[in-house]
């Protein structure tokens, strides 16, 4: 307890505007002293249950962020995360006060916080919903309730037995692995330990004694390894800087449940780390410590190549260090390691180092995830299995037959394989090989399995499936197949009892179109047979899957172009397509394409602006079915008598009866524009 007071009571704001000018010398402090000045007299009457002025817990907070080096912003936001929940103050006075950003990112703190009264386990799910939520929309949300929660769990002893065990149990569940999952493992650790006291209080004093007893044996090994180390790399040139590493007391326990070993038993006690300049040192590094001492073979893991999905990387080795003792070491750059500690919150760390290319954190594993789970469900409990899914589970790595490493959770299916390949590729598996064995689809994957799927273009999803698929992305996928199906089926029973117009189903399958490939191109493909998609057996004679893109969507007589992608056979753009611009790093992969005569249909989404007046829409789709055309389709958006805004997808045989039927809709009276839209078409897929 008195460690606690005395860290406490010598911080006040000028620690944090220390703090943050350590960080960037011409951060706005001003903001952040304004801010903690008009805090402190809001919540003058507040007190924390440590019987301290309540301005000491924002504060704190403040801190732990300016130690992540965030931005002002989030700083700002931090000192006054409770302000609007506890005191009179509202939004718009601190969108007044300071800006709409800062407001924005308290109210998403508020929001999160501002669930009670609920039974346990349904407050928790929507806890975490709101808090995911909040993610996608800043994620720097999500970064401030952490490190609240942080402060929390550090003033912890303040609050009743039973509330410390809640509070210690919901940390251990939630705020922890969604710490982990965005990569702030310093936060991740700390919040760990501090529920690990709390709930197993006994094992916790165990293995803090036996550390303590081991810690100046292990600090005199340690430094005995660095000599060695440091003169052998001097000696050939690399600079590099090795620490010690002190492991944090729960991944001990956790390492010690799960292997059932006693703490001596427990390999990286003895633990060093090497940051090292570039990429290709890391390697070097490697090279020279397994030739100083030999490596247990099975502990070698190289994240650099294959990242862990919270985009950690480095390189694990385990070798026999000095004196026979296990020693385990981790290689990374100053950059990984970044990414190492403090993760998604690195982002923000480019002011300081303009060489850090800037992330879209949108691309962020987790905050993918978020996305996709929060269109498809709805209640919260069903998200927070979904998303516990894609906490908790550990990883397996397992092999396409051409080699390409794909990560899943444990206990993935090859259904789960084929639908984190491709949605198509998983929406056409008829069945599998596992190591060159026909398996059954529900067959529990190992790592190191070659896995090799079995596709048909009859084959589609089963709701059996549902039953054994364990990736939140498959489960998410067949659902919407399956549902999709029902619809279909059901408003094509309605069209037939209520008769006209007879409008032609849309094709469940992406259009096949029929290409010639120019004979100096059929070498390549070639090639390309021997090599590519052996994990897909596609019907048809081609042996290619030729699809359409989606971006710009080439009709026959467009000029066009395809691209050999990898393992999903060509896409087909338009030789305007901007995407190609994306893709022409690889011009070896583009091959020429040409039209066949056919009688294919494709959709297409066309937009007719016009101002409006009676019978207009009746004479738009009267002009369009007479130009032997189906509407799919249509929407309209009538704002007011001079706008009128309609899109119609309809399926057109080719650029020029497309053309055709532009040009007769330009001629209806009250149109002003008709254009082509490179809108996604989905159809029941
Ligand atoms: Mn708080």
């Amino acid at each position: 307890m008195l460690e606690f007071d005395l860290k406490i009571r010598s911080r006040d704001i000028g620690t944090l505007v220390n703090s943050i000018q350590a960080n960037d010398s011409e951060a706005d402090v001003e903001t952040v002293k304004r801010a903690y000045y008009f805090a402190e007299e809001v919540h003058k009457k507040d007190f924390r249950l440590s019987g301290e002025p309540y301005i000491i817990h924002p504060l704190e907070v403040a801190l732990i962020l300016s130690s992540l080096k965030m931005d002002i912003q989030t700083i700002t936001a931090a000192l006054l995360h409770d302000v609007v929940e506890d005191t009179e103050v509202n939004l718009d006075t601190i969108s007044e006060k300071f800006s709409k950003e800062i407001a924005d990112l308290v109210d998403g703190v508020t929001k999160i916080s501002s669930i009670k009264n609920r039974s346990k386990t349904v407050a928790q799910a929507e806890t975490l919903r709101k808090m995911l939520l909040a993610t996608i929309k800043d994620v720097r949300v999500i970064i401030i309730k952490l490190a609240d929660k942080l402060h929390n769990m550090r003033t912890i002893m303040f609050q009743s037995p039973e509330k410390q065990l809640a509070i210690a149990k919901e940390t251990l569940d939630i705020y922890a692995p969604i710490a982990k999952r965005l990569g702030i493992s310093a936060i991740a650790a700390e919040l760990e330990d501090l529920s690990f006291v709390v709930i197993h209080r006994d094992e916790y004093n165990s293995i803090q004694k036996k550390l303590q007893q081991k810690q100046n044996e292990i600090q005199i090994y340690i430094e005995t390894v660095k000599e060695i180390l440091q003169n052998k790399l001097s000696e050939l040139n690399i600079s590099a800087e090795i620490t010690g590493r002190a492991k944090h007391y729960f991944s001990i326990f956790r390492k010690m449940k799960q292997q059932n070993k006693d703490f001596d038993e427990i390999f990286d006690i003895r633990a060093i780390r090497v940051i090292a300049d570039e990429i290709k040192d890391c390697y070097g590094i490697l090279g020279v410590i397994h030739t100083l001492w030999t490596p247990i073979d099975s502990r070698f893991k190289d994240y650099i190549a294959v990242p862990k999905s919270n985009m950690y990387q480095s390189l694990h080795t385990t070798v026999i260090g000095p004196g026979g003792f296990p020693l385990e070491v981790q290689i990374r750059t100053e950059e990984m390691h970044a990414t190492a500690e403090i993760g998604i919150a690195s982002h923000w760390l480019y002011k300081e180092s303009n060489k850090r290319k800037k992330r879209d954190h949108k691309n962020h594993p987790l905050i993918k995830d978020i996305n996709r789970l929060q269109a498809d469900i709805s209640s919260p409990m069903d998200f927070l299995t979904g998303i516990k899914m894609d906490l908790y589970e550990d990883e397996i790595f397992v092999f396409t037959p051409r080699g390409k490493i794909m990560k899943l959770a444990a206990g993935a299916t090859p259904v789960d394989f084929a639908y984190a390949i491709h949605t198509e590729v998983g929406h056409h598996t008829v069945g599998a090989k596992i190591n060159n064995r026909i398996m059954p689809l529900k067959t529990k994957l190992n790592s190191g399995d070659i896995v090799e799927i079995l596709t048909s273009k009859k084959g589609h999803p089963s709701e059996s499936w549902l039953k054994f698929v364990v990736s939140s992305n498959a489960r998410y996928k067949i659902r919407s197949y399956l549902r999709k199906q029902k619809k279909t089926e059901f408003s094509a029973q309605v069209t037939d009892k209520t008769a006209p117009p007879p409008v032609k189903r849309p094709p469940k399958e992406a259009p096949s179109i029929e290409v010639t490939i120019p004979q100096n191109e059929t070498e390549k493909l070639d090639k390309l047979k021997e090599n590519n998609v052996q994990s897909l057996s596609i019907e048809g004679e081609s042996n290619l899957l030729i699809k359409l893109s989606q971006c710009c969507q080439p009709i026959p007589g467009d000029d066009v172009i395809g691209f050999i992608t990898r393992g999903r056979g060509i896409t087909v753009h338009k030789k305007t397509c901007p995407s190609l611009q994306r893709l022409s790093a690889e011009k070896e992969r583009f091959i020429n394409i040409v039209w066949k005569e056919s009688s294919n249909t494709y959709p297409v989404k066309i937009a007719v602006h016009a101002t409006d007046r009676p019978g207009l829409l009746k004479d738009i789709t009267d002009e369009i079915s007479q130009a032997d055309t189906n509407i799919i389709k249509a929407e309209a958006n009538v704002k007011d008598k001079s706008n009128a805004d309609f899109k119609f997808t309809i399926e057109v045989k080719s650029n020029d009866h497309l053309n055709k039927i532009i040009t007769k809709l330009k001629k209806i009276k009250n149109i002003t524009d008709v254009s082509k839209l490179n809108e996604k078409v989905m159809l029941n897929r």
